[in-house]
């Protein structure tokens, strides 16, 4: 038999996400974001399920042109841009638009000779201060892109550094509003957060990505709150069962010691698999659908949890470290990190299976 572990994603309950982002913004266009492999879900097996939406967004040239070779015709955005002028044609020929968020960018565009002119999103530094172009620079780089052959359509973007703070978002906002005050141009602002938090602000064209997946862009909301279901269930089994007695440690470090006798699981998933490592004693675990706690210190290939609570377990069991009945964000939480970074880190050797059934398929 095989080792137990496999990642299951739910494109019910994708479909259903990509919903509630539509209810939450109506009469918006909606760009899912699918960087990073889609978020770690594979960009090949999530497509499906975002048919619906009015286009991609992601930064991997190579997997925008992956895309238009499984035959996606909508809209596809690169988030970063373009590195180098050599990728204009590409770019061009594969009809996707391009954020550019710097004066280089707009120099190559002026010496291109394209197949066809681009669709532009111009990103405006609104105090992120990582990608952007300075408010003093709009007017004069709007009028050179104008100009610009390679240039079909100009829209205005930015980005929230800290939508989970209605403060951080209004400064942000009005930074951005001044900024393109007068500029008849589309608009998009709003990511996951911006998209739950603040209705009117997410202009024309909103890019969530984590909401999608299931997650949560907020430290004290949970994806539950903010109406949205787990996409990727990461699996495995329990393979072995010890019985510890008083004061017995487990694993490297021995930074897990009993206090009284117990039954301990061990589960064939490891920090190798993309669980995190710095996941503390107490990270819940679920074992035949009960939480139970990590005990001891994640190794390469296993983890191990107190059993005390769930008599039934044996070798065999199922275990599930997060996903359906465990949001990912508290398995996040235990090790230091969000959820967007334990699911973009499922490794290579963890097999993934599509579950597209259920309920909720009968309902979309
Ligand atoms: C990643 C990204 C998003 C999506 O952010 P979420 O917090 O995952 O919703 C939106 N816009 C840009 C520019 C991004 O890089």
């Amino acid at each position: 038999m095989a080792r137990p572990i496999f990642a299951q994603v739910n494109l019910a309950a994708l479909r259903r996400n990509l919903g509630e982002v539509r209810a939450r913004a109506p009469e918006t266009q909606v760009f899912a974001v699918v960087k990073a492999d889609a978020y770690g879900h594979g960009l090949d097996r999530v497509l499906p399920a975002l048919a619906d939406a009015d286009g991609l967004a992601l930064l991997e040239l190579d997997a925008a042109v992956r895309l238009r070779t499984l035959h996606y015709t909508r809209r596809i955005l690169l988030l970063e841009g373009f590195f180098e002028e050599a990728e204009l044609p590409e770019i061009a020929g594969r009809r996707l638009a391009t954020v550019v968020h710097h004066e280089d960018q707009v120099r190559m565009l002026e010496t291109a000779q394209l197949s066809r002119p681009l669709e532009i999103f111009l990103k405006i530094n609104s105090g992120m201060n990582r990608l952007g172009v300075r408010h003093a620079d709009v007017a004069g780089l709007v009028e050179r892109l104008t100009q610009c052959d390679a240039v079909a359509t100009i829209r205005l973007m930015t980005h929230f550094a800290r939508a989970e703070e209605p403060e951080g978002l209004q400064e942000q906002r009005a930074a951005f509003d001044a900024a393109c005050a007068g500029l008849p141009y589309l608009r998009s602002l709003a990511n996951s957060a911006g998209v739950v938090r603040f209705r009117d602000v997410g202009g024309d064209i909103v890019r969530p990505g984590i909401m999608l997946y299931g997650a949560t862009p907020f430290p004290h909301d949970s994806a539950e709150q903010i109406g949205v279901q787990p996409v990727m269930t990461l699996r495995s089994e329990i393979i072995a069962i010890q019985d510890l007695a008083e004061g017995d440690s487990v694993g490297y470090g021995a930074t897990y010691r009993s206090t009284a006798p117990h039954r301990l699981g061990v589960v064939a998933c490891g920090y190798a698999d993309g669980y995190p490592r710095q996941a503390r004693n107490g990270t819940p675990v679920l074992v035949c659908g009960k939480r139970v706690r990590l005990a001891g210190r994640v190794s390469m290939d296993m983890l191990t949890v107190d059993l005390t609570d769930v008599p039934e377990a044996r070798v065999g069991s199922p275990v599930v470290l997060w996903g359906e009945g465990l949001p990912v964000d508290d398995v996040a939480y235990m090790a230091g990190t969000v959820g967007y970074e334990l699911l973009c880190a499922v490794a290579p050797r963890v097999p993934f299976v599509v579950s597209n059934l259920g309920r909720l398929d009968l309902e979309l």
